[in-house]
């Protein structure tokens, strides 16, 4: 049945069958504190409820589009048989012509050849975490005995890769790697054989409190009680991303990208800044101008405003009480994704790179812009240098496309620029590439030692 609502026609959910539960015990995860909103909950999505939401969810749609999205904690603790159940229900309550796409993120551990069947059969993007290389993956990634995750992960993409399942890396960026950004982006590209990643930054705001317990460690594995996490407070721990060292990262990955990989190699970040560049939907939530169509269901069928506000004042509703698109459409909702635009600081409104940015998450606007006003994201630092740094090259891109061109070309054009700055260059003169060396001391030597 199609419903006649005045919500949003498409609209995205992340389902939590079991809650915050998870098999691993990652020291910067903030889902795991959030068992204390259920106190005595089994925290598994019961068969009645995985009905009422597939059936909700694809009734309301009004495009043909429809992503089925699991999220955790950990969903493949729910076990195959909730998952096979899970497509039935799809096939009862599909609509003709409706295009149905699944996606789950998971830790990885459990996957194995069976799970790995299943989602190539159903045509499953599956994301998968992972931080780096083994010594920088296993800095946090830890299970409930404090022992690094690593080793059973690669298993579990082994058994992906093996039956072809399409598999996107989703890398948090923090003080253990931001350091190492070509190391991460190479182990990914060259090691892992993946062709899709998302870097997503680890900012754990804090209040002076939680900050205490955070810095102590407060995995299972030392027995540290991890408090409720709500977005509160102006502090980060110090697992937390720095604020300018994204954007650090992230340029240093976008110019190996732009040089070798535009066209191979599909980086979210990248994806989504060329869709705001070209003027054109696409941009992830935190780079839009609003937000708020991207709704997180709990296992009981408890709705929240947005995976990063599962908290008590993000509530939205039951969907066994009220229907999703009810809730999804709801002035609460509604408030809450317009705040985004609504509440940027003047700072932002006048910046360069709003149209890029459009200010960042609201859960990281946390700090104050120079001249004393609140709201200003944590990562504006990184966020100012690396849309500057690639204007550039996203306005070449934004113009192959306007002419029915390949952004790949893009490459060969910045080289030929590269080469035209360079070839013009006496050897005394400053390197064109900015580093503040003379040319003979700079790229000369780097020319010499390339051409043989
Ligand atoms: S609050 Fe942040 S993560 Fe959530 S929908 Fe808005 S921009 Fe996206
Ligand atoms: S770069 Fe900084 S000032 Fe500019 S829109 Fe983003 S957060 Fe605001």
């Amino acid at each position: 049945m199609l419903t006649m609502h005045g919500g949003p026609a498409a609209y995205h959910v992340l389902a939590k069958p079991t809650g915050p539960i998870c098999n691993l015990d990652c020291e910067y995860c903030f889902f795991l504190s959030k068992e204390q909103l259920y106190p005595g909950d089994r925290f598994r999505m019961a068969d009645e409820m995985l009905e009422t939401y597939i059936r909700q969810l694809l009734e309301s749609h009004r495009t043909p589009d429809v992503t089925i999205a699991w999220q955790g904690g950990e969903p493949t603790m729910m076990g195959l048989d909730f998952f096979r159940r899970a497509m039935e229900i799809v096939e009862q309550y599909r609509r003709p012509g409706q295009i149905i796409s699944h996606t789950i993120q998971t830790n990885g551990v459990l996957v194995d050849a069976r799970w790995a069947d299943f989602f190539k059969e159903h045509d499953f993007l599956v994301g998968l975490s992972i931080d780096g290389p083994e010594h920088i993956h296993d800095a946090y990634r830890v299970d409930k005995r404090g022992e690094g995750s690593f080793g059973r992960v690669m298993a579990g993409l082994e058994a992906l890769q093996q039956r072809g399942v399409d598999v996107n890396v989703l890398c948090t960026v923090h003080a253990a790697n931001a350091h190492a950004p070509l190391e991460v982006y190479r182990f990914f590209r060259d090691d892992l054989e993946l062709r899709f990643m998302q870097f997503i930054p680890i900012v754990e705001r804090a209040t002076d409190e939680l900050l205490t317990i955070a810095n102590a460690g407060w995995g299972d594995s030392n027995k540290q009680a991890r408090p409720l996490y709500v977005q509160a407070g102006n502090q980060v721990t110090d697992r937390t991303v720095g604020p300018a060292d994204l954007g650090a990262f992230l340029i240093a990955i976008f110019d190996e990208w732009l040089a070798n990989d535009v066209g191979e190699v599909f980086v979210q970040h990248f994806d989504s800044a060329l869709a705001n560049w070209h003027g054109e939907p696409g941009a992830v939530c935190v780079f839009s101008e609003t937000c708020g169509l991207a709704v997180a269901l709990e296992h009981n069928g408890d709705l929240y405003s947005c995976d990063h506000y599962v908290e008590p004042g993000y509530l939205l509703g039951n969907i066994a009480e009220t229907p999703m698109i009810d809730l999804v459409a709801s002035e609460q909702q509604v408030s809450f994704g317009r705040a985004k635009r609504d509440s940027l600081p003047a700072f932002c409104r006048g910046c360069e790179v709003r149209f890029a940015c459009h200010g960042g998450c609201p859960k990281n606007r946390f700090t104050r812009t120079p001249d004393g006003e609140d709201g200003l994201n944590y990562l504006c630092p990184s966020y100012k240098a690396f849309f500057n740094h690639i204007d550039h090259p996203m306005r070449l891109m934004s113009q192959l496309l306007h002419q029915g061109r390949a952004p790949s070309d893009v490459s060969a054009m910045i080289a030929a620029e590269q080469a035209a700055r360079f070839s013009a260059v006496g050897r005394n003169d400053a390197c064109p590439c900015g580093s503040g060396l003379k040319y003979k001391k700079c790229h000369a030597v780097s020319d010499r030692s390339t051409s043989g």
